[in-house]
């Protein structure tokens, strides 16, 4: 494991909680924040409790009446102007993405990209969400409106600090609630700065909160009875546990959990377009993605694009264009993946373990790394790894090739590389998966699209961006009119 630098002090100061419009200075224990790429103290962040918990939810509730009685045209005024400011400050969150992550500067700007995209589904809503209204007899009206569910949380995993936290923030908030956000302990930054921003654009005190820390605070959560509805992203144990909590504790819970994405690619799939989009799928983001490809099944003779898609992961470097691992303990967690498949019999036909860049000695660096010939009981098969890391399965035939992608716990993604839109079709009808692609290695569904997976990538109904956030974030009130007294009663009304 690379030597942490963590005796220099901080780069900046302890982050700090924000409640009811304030920074909050940390009563807490502090944490350190390291950055990635070189292993030096960049922050500290409070791990909470309770207590600071239960001040955000009442502040959140205190705003929440002001809040909610506007109407949604007048809410979504605010994140059009914060849409603006996410484009003034595009460069500098992206910055601050790559520093507290360490993904490279072009993904950290798509991350900015796709919270822009995701605001402005938000300033959409208005034009979504009107209500439903009927005759149902004469002179009686049925009419269904959508309000906010009240105050809610969204805790959110490491490895997109900025995309993440918009999944839920826009919405949510254009939608009426009041919520509190419980950012990764491990890159707390930018959630101060999407806070900042929402107070520039004008959104009051109090409808946006930030309460940082680690497992106390996110049970604390799942107990507290001013929260109504919870969201979590990150990993499946943690996804359990929290939906479970919340569940139990009789709260509105939806929870994206873990993920193992399967690649098929079919012998007569386009070369160039198959192998690249691979190589893209595995290492983009360091394969710090739940989108990211983690199993290409080989199906038939499919030599040729192996060997191509190696060529292709070769010119991946770390350190230029491909980032560090989060942390010392993910890059050997990765490396030890990788060390036990090689033992167990797989081809490693590159090797991305003990990589050091130059200068960043520091920093937790795994190298785009293949491995062939695996097997589909090898933990490396069967295992979310998040790293930079393509097991390739070999398969005899495509329904071969399915089997092993349904036989995966997970479901997050699968997607299917070939010429034949009859194969594709065969193939997306039969993946267990919640989203998959033809010819796509990272098959996120654009706003308005929803996003979620299935089995034990999701729990609970519905997505949660896009029109299937809108359920979760809202509930309806159904009321009956009558205003014809000469219709007396009949049998419904
Ligand atoms: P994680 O589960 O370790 O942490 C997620 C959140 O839970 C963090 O805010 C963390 O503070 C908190 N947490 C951690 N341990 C906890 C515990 N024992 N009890 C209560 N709370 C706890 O996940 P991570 O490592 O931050 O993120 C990577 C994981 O997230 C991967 O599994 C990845 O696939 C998943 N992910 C899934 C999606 C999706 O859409 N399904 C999207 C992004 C990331």
């Amino acid at each position: 494991m690379p030597a942490t630098v963590a005796k220099s002090p901080p780069k900046y100061p302890p982050v700090r909680n924000y409640i009811g419009g304030q920074f909050v200075p940390p009563k807490a224990p502090l944490l350190e924040v390291l950055n990635p790429a070189d292993g030096t103290l960049l922050s500290q962040v409070p791990l909470s409790t309770e207590g600071e918990l239960d001040a955000a939810v009442r502040a959140a509730r205190e705003a929440l009446p002001g809040w909610s009685g506007r109407t949604i045209k007048d809410r979504v005024q605010v994140f059009y102007r914060y849409r603006s400011l996410l484009e003034r400050d595009f460069a500098s969150l992206a910055a601050l993405i790559t520093e507290e992550h360490g993904k490279t500067r072009s993904e950290a700007e798509a991350e900015v990209a796709k919270a822009i995209e995701l605001t402005e589904f938000a300033c959409s809503l208005p034009q979504i969400v009107t209500g439903e209204v009927l005759e149902v007899s004469r002179g009686v009206e049925c009419r269904t409106d959508r309000l906010p569910v009240g105050v809610v949380a969204s805790i959110a995993p490491f490895n997109f600090p900025n995309m993440v936290p918009h999944w839920t923030i826009p919405n949510a908030i254009a939608l009426g609630n009041c919520l509190v956000l419980k950012p990764s302990e491990l890159v707390p930054l930018s959630a101060g700065r999407i806070a900042e921003l929402l107070a520039e654009a004008g959104l009051p005190d109090g409808v946006f909160s930030v309460v940082h820390g680690g497992r106390a605070v996110v049970e604390a959560i799942g107990d507290h009875p001013g929260i109504s509805a919870v969201t979590f992203v990150g990993s499946t144990r943690v996804a359990q546990a929290v939906y479970r909590r919340a569940t139990a504790n009789l709260k509105r819970a939806l929870a994206l959990g873990g993920a193992k994405n399967h690649l098929l690619v079919l012998p007569d799939a386009d070369l160039e377009m198959t192998s690249s989009n691979v190589v893209a799928s595995m290492a983009g983001c360091t394969g710090q993605r739940c989108m990211a490809a983690s199993v290409m099944v080989a199906v038939g003779g499919t030599d040729h694009i192996v060997r191509r898609l190696v060529e292709h992961a070769r010119a991946v470097v770390p350190g230029e264009n491909l980032g560090p691992v989060i942390s010392g303990e993910a890059k050997e967690r990765i490396e030890r993946y990788v060390t036990e498949a090689e033992q167990a019999g797989a081809t490693l036909l590159l090797d991305g373990r003990n990589t050091v860049v130059p200068g960043r000695e520091g920093g937790f660096y795994v190298g785009p790394t293949v491995l062939d010939h695996v097997r589909p009981d090898m933990a490396i098969a069967r295992e979310e790894v998040f790293g930079p890391v393509l097991a390739i399965v070999r398969a005899g035939d495509v329904d071969q090739a399915l089997a092993i992608e349904n036989a995966s716990a997970y479901g997050n993604a699968a997607s299917v590389f070939t010429e034949s839109g009859g194969l594709a079709r065969y193939v997306t009808e039969r993946a267990s998966a919640g989203m998959v692609g033809v010819n796509v290695g990272v098959p996120v569904p654009r706003e308005p699209f929803s996003f979620g997976g299935w089995n034990d990538s999701k729990f609970g109904v519905g997505d949660i961006t896009g029109h299937g956030s809108i359920e979760f974030w809202t509930r309806t009130r159904k009321t009956t009119t009558k205003w014809n007294r000469e219709a007396g009663t009949n049998w419904m009304s």
